[in-house]
């Protein structure tokens, strides 16, 4: 089966929660004044807004498209620690073992708080901790993923067991991998439905939230800022850019420090019950150990596969990605073989040089961004990190907040080296490396 065949261009999640952000966005102009300024209505944004306006804060968000155009209501909706790229072996040689230890426990508190939070605030968004599988790409990846696995089990305590080979069929049916991992914490939700949970938070709790507002700049100094759109001008207090993937390269010193790269994902027409759990026995949440990590989940319904993956370019080409994706699951998978895709939608995430999120101030202006396209769980507590760090609380401090957070020599926000590095990771996939 070949993608000619047209597929809806829209996330799935949109049409599977009747997303409509427009709702919550304010028609009118926004005010002249605010406490505080948040550029980017997507996780980080409002968990910042939720916990600024509970503080009783003025809080105005400003989304250049609408709230929830971005990555938040977009992603493959897979929750897990978001562990950075180093590993524990790599913040040591980086920060010392103590400061590698307390990075990797964060990223633990990231996981588990937003769970928290999903019941705290009785937020239905299909959350269901049901775990993740890892399958090895390659026979030797099993046993560099076995090492590193004990290594976390022993020092961070990380719930996680190997299975062989011959045992895979118990979480997945295919025979493409070398056996895997289950990470047993990880779960999966629908995306959308968190987000149109953080704006119903977020506007409950006072803050308004405005879609069409480009920001254009912003200027001044602490406690004392000017936020330009292209159609408004607001003084605040305090402003938290909270753009990640889609910072614009007017906000020169932020997109200097990002690399925004594109991920997709397809959506299958729906299938039977049976083979849904012929595919996920366990309904879990799986990934790979692919360079280009290819991650998929059954919806939460249970009636279609969610497959993502990086797309080969920045630019939008749906065509591209969908067919690129399509054959990708198809080897996974080959009984998908006659399957019909029905949605195939993507999403810019960003990384940044040195594989961590960052966390911060720079000219009186706060930011949170730079997830690494592991953003689910890092985005909510970065979020409330930063509202808590522009209302002074030490609850504020994260194991993030010293990182220097740098940019590169002639870098100025465009990747023109990724379709280089894209294909090089490619092939290294191919041969196993
Ligand atoms: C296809 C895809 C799959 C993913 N899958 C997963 C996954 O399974 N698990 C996981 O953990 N993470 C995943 N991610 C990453 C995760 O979705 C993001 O890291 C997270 O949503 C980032 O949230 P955010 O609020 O920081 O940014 P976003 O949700 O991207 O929001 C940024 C907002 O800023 C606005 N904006 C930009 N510039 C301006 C401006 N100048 N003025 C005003 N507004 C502006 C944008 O319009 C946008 O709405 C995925 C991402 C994509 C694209």
């Amino acid at each position: 089966m070949t993608e000619s065949q047209a597929f809806t261009h829209r996330p799935y999640w949109w049409a599977d929660s009747q997303f409509e952000p427009d709702f919550f966005s304010q028609t009118d102009a926004p005010p002249e004044k605010a406490d505080v300024v948040i550029v980017g209505a997507g996780y980080t944004g409002l968990s910042a807004a939720i916990t600024l306006a509970r503080a009783g804060r003025d809080v105005v968000v400003l989304d250049a498209e609408r709230p929830g155009w971005g990555c938040s209501a977009r992603n493959g909706g897979l929750l897990g620690p978001s562990f950075h790229k180093l590993g524990l072996k790599g913040l040591s040689q980086a920060y010392g073992k103590e400061k590698a230890g307390a990075i990797m426990r964060e990223s633990l508190d990231c996981m588990r708080s937003l769970v928290t939070f999903i019941h705290e605030e009785k937020i239905d968004c299909k959350l269901t901790m049901r775990g993740r599988f890892r399958g090895a790409a390659h026979a030797k990846h099993y046993e560099k993923l076995a090492r590193q696995n004990e290594q976390m089990q022993k020092e961070l305590g990380l719930k996680t067991y190997m299975v062989s080979r011959a045992d895979q069929y118990k979480e997945i049916g295919s025979e493409f991998y070398h056996g895997g991992a289950v990470y047993e914490e990880d779960g999966t939700l629908q995306p959308a439905l968190l987000l149109q949970g953080l704006l119903a938070k977020a506007t409950e709790a006072g803050a308004r939230i405005y879609g069409g507002q480009n920001v254009l700049d912003i200027s001044g100094s602490d406690g004392n800022l000017m936020v330009y759109t292209g159609v408004s001008v607001l003084r605040a207090k305090n402003v938290i850019v909270a753009t990640n993937g889609y910072t614009p390269k007017h906000l020169k010193w932020f997109r200097r420090r990002l690399i925004p790269i594109r991920s997709a994902i397809i959506s299958t027409e729906e299938l039977s019950k049976s083979k849904i759990l012929e595919l996920s026995p366990k309904l879990r949440g799986h990934g790979d150990t692919h360079r280009l990590v290819f991650y998929y989940r059954p919806s939460p319904d249970g009636k279609r596969m969610v497959f993502g993956g990086r797309a080969e370019s920045l630019k939008e080409n749906p065509a591209q990605y969908v067919k690129h994706l399509g054959t990708a699951m198809r080897r996974i998978f080959p009984q998908l073989e006659t399957t019909k895709i029905e949605y195939g939608w993507s999403g810019v995430v960003a990384y940044t040089f040195d594989h961590a999120p960052h966390v911060g101030k720079v000219e009186g202006v706060h930011y949170a961004m730079g997830y690494c396209g592991s953003g689910v769980g890092r985005a909510v507590y970065f979020g409330r990190k930063t509202a808590l760090k522009v209302i002074g609380d030490p609850d504020g401090h994260t194991e993030l907040d010293n990182l220097s957070f740098d940019s590169r020599p002639f870098y100025n926000g465009n990747p023109w080296f990724m379709p280089t590095m894209i294909r090089w990771h490619d092939f290294a996939d191919r041969m196993g490396w």
